[in-house]
């Protein structure tokens, strides 16, 4: 199995935020990780890449045990992630904050640069290479979360939240580059509240409710699925025309 995590279990206090999620992933496949506000999924996003070490549980990334590794020991076997709220360097530039990810397999700063000039390109940023990360708007400081996460060469992308907040033009520009990261062989699991996302681009939907995995299954029969649609009472299931 390419992921596969165990009864994972994260707790603030007596407080579960995640409480006994399992969760398999083959390599080259794209799912999404839905659930309302305060489900857990961002706490488990931090168990999966290292951010957060889990109470209990286990966690294997290609046939190792990644349970209790630093996130950079995560990012050199191959696990990239982005935050939802974004991480950026303010005072350097696009392509310095892109080499910030580069420099985990490149030492060299030509190459660095080389492989961040690349994923500028990829990515649409290529433009704004020289400009202040700070003078990003939020869809320029979205694309760059995840082109600092490419620049490490990664096999699994986790995505959380990174198209929250773009306009439906945006959001179909963001799909479009989803789809191409999938079509260059990376495996991806993307966090997000826009249910058209979830439907064009995941194989298939996981849905998280209080720290549990409650439903998963073609992305479609999910949302439609009233144990879901119950979860969601209360909160807002994000439907936007695109
Ligand atoms: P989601 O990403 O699904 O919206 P989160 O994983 O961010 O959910 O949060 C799940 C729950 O855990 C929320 O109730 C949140 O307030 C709580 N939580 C998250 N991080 C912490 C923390 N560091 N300390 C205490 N509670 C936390
Ligand atoms: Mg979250």
């Amino acid at each position: 199995m390419f992921l596969e995590a165990r009864g994972i279990i994260k707790a603030f206090g007596t407080f579960r935020a995640v409480d006994g999620a399992d969760l398999d992933l083959a390599e080259h496949e794209i799912i999404g990780l839905i659930g309302p506000n305060g489900a857990g999924k961002s706490t488990f996003f931090n168990c999966l890449s290292g951010d957060a070490q889990p109470t209990s549980g286990s966690i294997r990334f290609l046939g190792r045990d990644v349970t209790s590794i630093t996130p950079e020991a995560h990012a050199r076997l191959g696990m990239a992630r982005t935050f939802q709220v974004p991480v950026t360097f303010e005072d350097m530039t696009v392509i310095d904050n892109v080499m910030v990810g580069a420099f985990l397999r490149q030492p060299h700063r030509t190459a660095a640069r080389r492989v961040s000039q690349e994923v500028l390109d990829f990515t649409g940023l290529a433009h704004l290479a020289g400009s202040l990360a700070r003078s990003l708007g939020t869809p320029g400081r979205k694309r760059l979360e995840i082109a600092r996460a490419l620049a490490t060469q990664p096999r699994l992308l986790l995505l959380d939240e990174a198209l929250a907040g773009l306009t439906p033009a945006e959001v179909r520009l963001a799909i479009d580059l989803v789809r191409r990261i999938k079509a260059r062989g990376i495996t991806i699991i993307i966090v997000e509240h826009i249910m058209e996302v979830i439907l064009s681009l995941a194989e298939r939907a996981v849905v998280f409710h209080q720290g549990k995995v409650i439903a998963q299954g073609a992305p479609r029969a999910v949302v439609d699925d009233p144990a879901v649609i119950a979860a969601y009472l209360g909160h807002h299931m994000k439907r936007v025309r695109m």
